[in-house]
């Protein structure tokens, strides 16, 4: 059913009132660092009590995830409601209740290829913040070459015993479960994998964390040790997992890519004239930063431009397939030109580490985070490549 312009601007009316109402005042400012961004899940703390109502009203809603089908714990809005609730979540400054890779990149894959069982018992969960999921992708020898994974899947009986080993598992050590690749038959690379569902409480599942140049440990090594899982936890058919892990990964890349406009950061222009200043005719007193924030911020706008286009391009059936590559790389290479500029704006005061004037060195792991924007999801490289090959046509290596 279309919407009539009445139809939207009472959507909107209503939605302005309930935000006024439901969004607690504290959830109107931005995250203050890693700790205050809501992850949901079992194993979760909530920074405030604000943080879990934000979570728990928007969730009962459906508005963690407005697009999703009502059946499925999601909002039932249509796009142009939902563009509606996220304008006037920007208006009121509300934060994003729940930041989760269920939502980003396990949810679409299994509103795509997961049994009505498993979307009716899984995706509610999801939307409520209940459940944290980590990906189990990328092993010690598959990392680009991902269908080289090794972890092995034998099937006896009603389940799988999975044993092997997993690397950059973000999150593994607090998420509750874990989708995972694994090999079901050796004697075939692409189709002999499966996609699984594992809950990291079952014996035989380890973790590791690995720490990053930013001085945290995100991510873990995970391992497993024959580990029993059910049957009932295989996604779409047996060996044929390499396609639903395709779709996921176009997914994740989008996800990755509007990483800079997701988090909402500073801008960039006002953090500079906090820092430097400005001269006498009230510009940012540095005529080079000045010149370099303003080609970031004109790229940027065009880069907010684009991804709405894809938006409606996708929605209307028309983009390109490997486009996620694309924005997947300008949007990674955008948003580490971003924290250069915001560092270089910040002076030596913005590589402080540690103290509270500097809220913990928020801005100078921040920026060394985004060195990771380019290799998680799939590299730079990797994606230029299929730039190169599927969408501009040019021949292969
Ligand atoms: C912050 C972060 C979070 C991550 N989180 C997760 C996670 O939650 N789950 C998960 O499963 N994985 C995760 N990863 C792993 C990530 O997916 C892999 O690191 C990535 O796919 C690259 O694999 P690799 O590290 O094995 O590098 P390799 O594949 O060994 O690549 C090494 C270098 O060779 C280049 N290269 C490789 N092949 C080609 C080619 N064909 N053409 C040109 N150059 C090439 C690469 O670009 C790279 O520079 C994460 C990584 C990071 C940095």
């Amino acid at each position: 059913m279309t919407e009539t312009a009445t139809d939207l601007d009472t959507f909107r009316t209503e939605t302005r009132a309930w935000l006024e109402a439901n969004c607690p005042p504290q959830m109107r400012t931005p995250a203050s660092s890693d700790a205050d961004i809501c992850w949901g899940g079992k194993r979760f703390t909530y920074q405030s009590e604000a943080q879990r109502l934000w979570l728990q009203r928007m969730g009962e809603r459906g508005w963690t995830v407005p697009t999703w089908p009502r059946p499925y714990g999601g909002g039932g809005l249509t796009h142009e409601e939902a563009a509606i609730l996220r304008e006037e979540m920007a208006r009121l400054h509300c934060r994003v209740p729940l930041q989760s890779f269920g939502i980003w990149m396990l949810g679409p894959a299994l509103l795509k290829h997961g049994s009505e069982a498993q979307k009716r018992h899984y995706l509610p969960q999801i939307a409520r913040g209940e459940i944290r999921w980590c990906q189990g992708y990328s092993e010690p020898n598959a990392g680009s070459d991902l269908a080289s994974l090794a972890t092995k899947a034998e099937l006896e009986d009603d389940h799988f015993l999975v044993s092997g080993q997993k690397i950059w598992t973000s999150y593994a050590d607090e998420a509750d479960w874990m989708f995972c690749l694994v090999r079901t038959d050796a004697s075939k690379k692409h189709t002999g994998i499966s996609f699984i569902l594992i809950d990291m409480t079952t014996p035989g599942v380890s973790t590791r964390p690995i720490k990053l140049i930013s001085g945290k440990s995100p991510f873990c090594e995970t391992f497993f040790d024959n580990v029993k899982v059910p049957i009932g936890n295989l996604v779409g058919e047996l060996n044929q997992g390499w396609t639903i892990a395709k779709y996921l990964l176009t997914h994740e890349r989008e996800m990755i890519g509007a990483i800079g406009e997701r988090s909402a950061p500073p801008p960039v222009g006002r953090s500079a004239v906090e820092g430097i200043g400005k001269d006498q005719s009230g510009r940012l007193d540095d005529p080079v930063l000045r010149a370099e924030i303003a080609r970031f911020e004109i790229d940027e706008a065009a880069f907010r431009a684009w991804l709405t286009l894809v938006g409606e391009q996708a929605r209307a059936g028309e983009a390109h397939p490997a486009i996620s590559s694309a924005l997947k790389y300008y949007g990674a290479e955008l948003n580490k030109r971003r924290w250069e500029l915001m560092i270089a704006a910040g002076g030596a005061d913005a590589l402080e580490w540690e103290g509270t004037h500097s809220n913990e060195g928020a801005a100078a792991r921040a920026w060394l985070r985004t060195k990771g924007n380019s290799i998680e999801g799939g590299t730079s490289e990797v994606q230029l490549n299929v730039v190169a090959k599927r969408i501009l046509g040019l021949p292969g290596a």
